[in-house]
């Protein structure tokens, strides 16, 4: 692993806003790992979850948000219960991917541009179109046949449907976004 100069790298207002936007205090973490030990991703990320909180408390803002760790994260909340601290880790990463989005440093831009799709069938239909939503984003991604093997398979069960199936009262789901991406523009 490359050694991270922290004289050159803190940025302490880093620490800040992370907290600010989480309501968590990362200077409560004192490294005990179980947050790690529990992490069904963990053997996939480029920093353990207990890895990325101790680079927080040292403000390694550009280390943090390049990292793949913080797009790999499940949001399965584990972390969270298992803190003896009590800190909101989940929230932490979820944090810390906003803020990669918006200072526009996505490391694994696939994943992104999943939830982009997914968000945007909620938003269309109310609830996700599964089709929709695999085929918008096989062609924006350009992994044109990934998985399509797999299509006929769940169909045959009415395990997934070729038409989307809206909701009654979509139009409500539809302003909760626009409502959130209004909000998201006012504040930058
Ligand atoms: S929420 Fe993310 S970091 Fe926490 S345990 Fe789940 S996958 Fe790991
Ligand atoms: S479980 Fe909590 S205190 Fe322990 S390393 Fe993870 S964040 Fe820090």
């Amino acid at each position: 692993m490359d050694v991270i100069n922290l004289t050159k790298s803190t940025d302490w207002n880093f620490i800040e806003e992370v907290s600010k936007e989480s309501g968590q205090n990362p200077s409560l973490c004192y490294q005990c790992g179980n947050c790690t030990a529990g992490c069904p991703y963990t053997n996939y990320f480029d920093f353990p979850v207990s890895q990325i909180m101790r680079l927080l408390q040292s403000g390694q803002k550009d280390t943090i948000l390049s990292s793949k760790a913080i797009w790999l994260c499940a949001t399965c909340e584990t972390c969270t219960t298992r803190c003896p601290c009590e800190i909101d880790v989940a929230n932490v990463m979820d944090t810390l991917r906003i803020i990669a989005r918006r200072e526009n440093k996505v490391s694994e831009k696939d994943i992104k541009l999943f939830y982009d799709t997914f968000l945007a069938s909620m938003k269309q239909h109310g609830r996700l179109f599964e089709v929709g939503t695999l085929m918008a984003y096989n062609l924006k991604s350009g992994h044109f046949f990934a998985d399509a093997e797999l299509g006929p398979k769940v169909m045959e069960k009415g395990k997934i449907h070729f038409f989307p199936n809206n909701i009654k009262g979509r139009d409500k789901v539809a302003k909760i976004f626009t409502r959130f991406q209004e909000k998201a523009k006012k504040h930058g």
